[in-house]
């Protein structure tokens, strides 16, 4: 082969391995910060407690004397909360959560393809949930481990990025003991300011793998599954069972921050309805929240 055919080959082959080493270098200096992110942390909880007597200060909520207990462990994540990125590839997602002028992150990443990375320890405190509630709960990234799903919003999510993401579920609900209650969504605990997972995520599937809750359909739709064969509007079901529903509480019971009541329901509605997430709740909206609140009672 001539040079000249030869050389636009040798110059790809050289800017790949020079692009290779360079996105090597960025991940080597990048992972050099995290420890010592790591080792920053972790001295603040080798930190003994000073007491009233090296302080400058006094306070009564000081003691005199420290006495170490030897009976501790570390506090463990209790909720899990689903994401999409809203980018377009996991590399992007990546470098958002490497470059510290973003300030946000994530414990895992999962791809289009069903990869899984880990980028923070479970034990760790990410940057994912923001400002938010759910219950009486209002720092949710102390609490929660943090999954982005590779996503952009517009599109459903593939299903070897599901299997993926309940083999890393099953894990991490064996190994924290985090209740069936406790997997839910950005948009669940901040729901006038988030709208992640979109509508195409799949919680009923996840709450049949023991990761959420779901309603009861054959009680909130019995026409339907008595008659399952034959197209049955749902909206054309039986009216609400009970009038005394107060949707607003019983959105409150679940979880959701209902400052926002409009919001509240939208979020609600994007979790369990996935359809007209915009419109107020219908009747048919309102037996499944029913049927769904008393499980959280
Ligand atoms: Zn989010």
């Amino acid at each position: 082969m001539r040079f000249h055919r030869i050389f636009p080959v040798l110059l790809l082959v050289g800017f790949s391995l020079a692009f290779a080493s360079c996105t090597k270098d960025i991940y080597r200096q990048n992972n050099k910060a995290h420890k010592k992110s790591v080792k920053q942390t972790t001295g603040l909880i080798q930190e003994i407690p000073k007491t009233k007597a090296e302080l400058d200060y006094d306070t009564l909520s000081i003691t005199d004397e420290w006495v170490g207990t030897t009976n501790f462990s570390l506090r463990k994540p209790n909720y899990v909360i689903i994401h999409h990125t809203a980018q377009d590839s996991l590399v992007q997602t990546i470098q958002t959560f490497t470059v510290p002028r973003t300030q946000v992150s994530s414990h895992y990443v999962i791809g289009r393809d069903g990869k899984i990375v880990q980028m923070l320890n479970d034990y760790l405190r990410s940057w994912h949930a923001g400002k938010g509630r759910w219950g009486n709960d209002t720092d949710l990234n102390s609490a929660s481990i943090g999954i982005e799903l590779d996503n952009n919003g517009r599109e459903p999510f593939t299903s070897v990025q599901i299997e993926s993401l309940l083999v890393l579920l099953e894990r991490l609900k064996w190994k924290y003991g985090i209740p069936t209650a406790n997997f839910i969504g950005h948009s669940d605990i901040a729901p006038s300011r988030k709208t992640d997972p979109s509508i195409y995520f799949p919680w009923k599937r996840l709450a049949e793998e023991g990761f959420g809750l779901w309603y009861d359909e054959e009680v909130v739709f019995p026409v339907l599954t008595a008659q399952d064969s034959i197209a049955i509007p749902i909206e054309n079901t039986d009216s609400l069972p009970s009038n005394t529903l107060d949707p607003v509480l019983a959105l409150r019971i679940i979880g959701y921050d209902v400052s926002d009541e409009k919001a509240a329901i939208r979020s609600f509605k994007l979790h369990f309805i996935q359809r007209d997430i915009e419109s107020a709740l219908t009747e048919t909206d309102k037996r499944i929240l029913d049927n769904l609140y008393k499980k959280y009672l």
